[in-house]
This record gives structure tokens, C-alpha cells and sequence, in this order.
């Protein structure tokens, strides 16, 4: 659904905005305290981005950005812009090739000073929405009583969403360290921004089965970690764009050969990903195809198509851009439609490239839909295996059928106009069980 050239007015976001300090990774592993104290400490500052700034930042220090990298620029320019190092953001953001930034890609600057220790006051924890009292307790290692206590609560059960609840800093204690048969969980990126895809890795010893939850009712599936790393399962979660920054709980539950459980419960810290708001106006003729009936019945014709996937991963290594040509609307953009509410957002990337011109498969995969579609057009997705899809809309022509296998670099469509397009341009996207994510990270980054 693109309306890059009927666009009005936009209004962005400026590209550093104050978020949490990094906490360094999160990595924790069982009988080593000090990385448990990170993880704790993340937890933490996560929520003092709720706390008045005074809190939050004092003055003495400046609180850490996000920058989003621009057309040409480099890693040195953006360090010394920001008075940091070329070093401490490879070690902030986990980048492998410092001589290989990507535009539209999110780097969390560090600031000079090492992260404060948050023990040392009062916090303050605002409620989210579903959380309750016993949660936020195992949250700061404290319990439901002293929480009751602290804040003259008259009913445990009662609290409601955006109350504010003092965390005193006696309860900030370290949490259990983890229970057997686990031996390390590392969660990748953490914190993560809105939209983008988290890899967990989990090392346990002699377990026969694997399972987890996050936010309460999404599965999260493990597979087999590859020969060389024996005993580790991975699992890929979309993190909507949409989702509430905070943290986000994350339940992992192990069984052993008898038939044992153990759970661990952790936090995910996500963070807002700063995408701007466009406001989007359609002529009428347009608007006719935002009819919610015609919107559903595509839906659904897609929810069979991502429903549907390979059982082995069949892509490898980063994912290419597949159509050269500069980005006219970003990923995770919020979109309001004649002056609305931004109720939605841009589910992909849109590429600025000529009619006719080829559109690559971005990865090895095999064709699960190529059809032309009401809203999106001539469309292709290709299954990547595991969940992953990826998407290319509003195509002049497709050059491939469902069922077939395809190669990364596979011409699989031309550039087009189709479907509710107001001139030619790629819509990429790609999705993990079924969740729109940014899919800029998927080509800087290999996952997992
Ligand atoms: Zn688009």
C-alpha cells in the first residue's frame, strides 16, 4: 500500500532521540553473577525511561542516542560527530564490518562514561498494560508483599496501567542465577528496537525438548543449532512495530530425559524505534481500495501463505536489497490516511527504481505466492524456511510460479505499478511467522 507520491506533509522524527544507556549485552550464564548483574541492570534501566529525566539522566551525564545512519556516511564521521569512538560503536551495535554501515540502519551511540549503577536510588516502574503486581515483583527480584508494602497498596490485585510504583533500591537484588538444565540464554540485539527480529540462543545440557513464550501467547520454536555449536537451539521472534517499549516478558521452558520441567522467566527490553509519521491523502478514486471488506479478504489470502512454511532454513547469510534505487519510505514509518489517526505503518521498504527494471530474490527460498493481488498488485513471496518470508509488491510482471525453487540474486519480477501503487516503485518486506519486520537488519546482520 503506497502512497510515496501522493504524500503531503510528513513529519519525521529527528534522527538522535534519548533512550536507555546500553547495558553492555545480555547475555547471562549460570554461576557467573556479574553477567546476572547486567541482566538485572537492564531490566532496570529499561524502566527509567519511565522515571522523570531527573532520574533518568543526571545532569553530569548525557543520555545515549540512536542515530539513523544517512546516505554516505561512515562509522568515523558518525563517532567523532557524536564525540565517541569508532571502537565503542562496533562494540555497542555488534557490527562485524566497520568499513559496512547500511542508510536506515539504527545505531545505539554510547555514551563516554561507563553505564551508571541504578542500586543506588529509589525506582520508579510504570504499569504496562496486562502486567501484574507478582510479574513486576520477579521483574526486580522482590516480592508481591514488599511492592504491597512500599506503595500502601490496598489490594494486590488492583493496579492499573500507567500507575506509577515505587521500587525501592534495597529490592533491587540480583535475580536467581539460572536453574539446570539451562546453562546460558543470550538474547541478540538486546535492547531491541521496534521491529526487529530477536535471536535466542539457548544453551542446556541433556534436555530433550525446548519450548518458549513471549508476551504470554506467542510460541517461540527452537530449532537445532548446526554440529559445530552442539546443544544450542535457536529461535527467531518478530518484535512488532508496533509493541509497547518496555520490557517484554519472555518464558523459556526446558524438559529433560525424564520428563522433568524447568522454566526460566526473562525480559526483553524493547525500545522505541523513533519511525516517523506521515500523513498520507488519497484521491477518492484511491480511497476505495482502503475498503476494510477488500483489505480483509487479502489478508486472509495471506495468512494461508505465511501460515505455510519450510521446516528447514533454507536461506543463508545476510539478505541483498533486491532492486537498486534509493528508499522513499522506510520501514516502521507510521501512516495516517487523510489527516486520521496513525493507526498503521509501513509494513517494508520502498524502493524509488524504474518500471521494468529486475527484482532479485533476496534469498534462497522456494515461491509460496506469485499472483496478482488487490491492494499489493502482482506479488511474489518467496518461503525462506522456519517462518521466514519475504514479499515483493505492486510488480509489472512476474517471472516465477509457486512451488518453484529460487537462488538469491534469482530474477523472480520486474518493477511495476500494480495494485494500490500511485507510481512504480518495490515494496519489499519481510516477515517471521507472519510479523512484518524491518528488513534493513536482515542485510547487515546474519541471522542467526
Ligand atoms: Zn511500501
Amino acid at each position: 500500500m503506497e502512497f510515496s507520491k501522493l504524500k503531503l506533509r510528513s513529519q519525521i522524527a529527528p534522527a538522535g532521540f534519548a533512550i536507555q544507556r546500553p547495558d553492555g549485552g545480555f547475555v547471562i550464564r549460570r554461576e557467573q553473577k556479574h553477567e546476572l548483574l547486567k541482566l538485572v541492570a537492564g531490566a532496570l534501566l529499561v524502566h527509567l525511561l519511565f522515571v522523570p529525566l531527573a532520574h533518568a539522566a543526571p545532569p553530569d551525564q548525557e543520555p545515549t542516542t540512536v542515530y539513523v545512519v544517512q546516505l554516505d556516511d561512515t562509522l568515523s564521521a558518525i563517532a567523532s560527530r557524536y564525540d565517541s569512538t569508532v571502537q565503542a560503536l562496533v562494540q555497542a551495535n555488534g557490527i562485524k564490518d566497520p568499513n559496512l554501515i547500511h542508510p536506515g540502519q539504527r545505531l545505539v551511540i554510547p555514551s563516554a562514561s561507563p553505564p551508571q549503577e541504578p542500586a543506588t536510588q529509589a525506582q520508579v516502574h510504570v504499569v504496562h498494560r496486562g502486567e501484574t503486581l507478582y510479574r513486576i515483583a520477579q521483574l526486580y527480584g522482590t516480592t508481591v508483599q514488599a511492592l504491597v508494602a512500599a506503595n500502601n497498596l490496598a489490594d494486590p490485585n488492583l493496579i492499573h496501567r500507567g500507575q506509577k510504583l515505587i521500587i525501592p533500591s534495597a529490592m533491587a537484588s540480583p535475580a536467581e542465577p539460572l536453574p539446570a538444565p539451562f546453562v546460558a540464554v543470550e538474547l541478540t540485539p538486546s535492547p531491541i528496537v521496534q521491529g526487529q527480529t530477536l535471536v535466542v540462543k539457548v544453551k542446556a545440557e541433556g534436555i530433550v525438548g525446548l519450548s518458549g513464550l513471549y508476551d504470554k501467547d506467542r510460541p517461540v520454536v527452537f530449532v537445532e543449532g548446526e554440529q559445530q555449536t552442539l546443544g544450542e537451539r535457536w529461535a527467531l521472534v518478530g518484535i512488532h512495530a508496533l509493541t509497547e517499549v518496555g520490557a517484554h516478558p519472555l518464558k523459556l521452558t526446558a524438559t529433560d530425559a525424564e520428563g522433568q520441567q524447568t522454566e526460566v522467566l526473562l525480559s526483553v527490553p524493547v525500545v522505541d524505534g523513533g519511525y516517523g509519521v506521515e500523513n498520507i491523502v488519497l484521491p477518492p478514486d484511491r480511497s476505495a481500495l482502503l475498503d476494510p471488506d477488500l483489505i480483509k479478504a487479502e489478508w486472509e489470502r495471506l495468512a494461508q501463505v505465511f501460515g505455510v512454511f519450510g521446516r528447514q532454513q533454507l536461506w543463508a547469510g545476510p539478505f541483498i536489497v533486491p532492486a537498486e534505487g534509493p528508499i522513499t519510505s522506510q520501514f516502521g514509518t507510521r501512516r495516517s490516511y487523510n489527516g486520521g489517526p496513525a493507526r498503521s505503518y509501513h509494513e517494508g521498504i520502498d524502493y524509488d527504481v524504474p518500471p521494468g527494471a529486475a527484482v532479485l530474490a533476496a534469498n534462497d527460498g522456494q515461491v509460496a505466492l506469485a499472483e496478482p493481488l488487490t491492494v499489493r498488485g502482482n506479488a511474489v513471496i518467496i518461503d525462506h524456511g522456519l517462518g521466514i518470508h519475504s514479499g515483493y509488491y505492486h510488480l509489472s510482471e512476474i517471472n516465477v510460479q509457486e512451488g518453484q525453487q529460487v537462488k538469491q540474486g534469482n530474477v523472480v519480477g520486474k518493477v511495476g505499478d500494480t495494485g494500490l501503487a500511485t507510481g512504480p516503485h518495490l515494496h519489499w518486506e519481510i516477515r517471521v511467522r507472519g510479523i512484518n519486520v524491518d528488513p534493513a537488519q536482515w542485510t547487515w546482520q546474519t541471522i542467526p
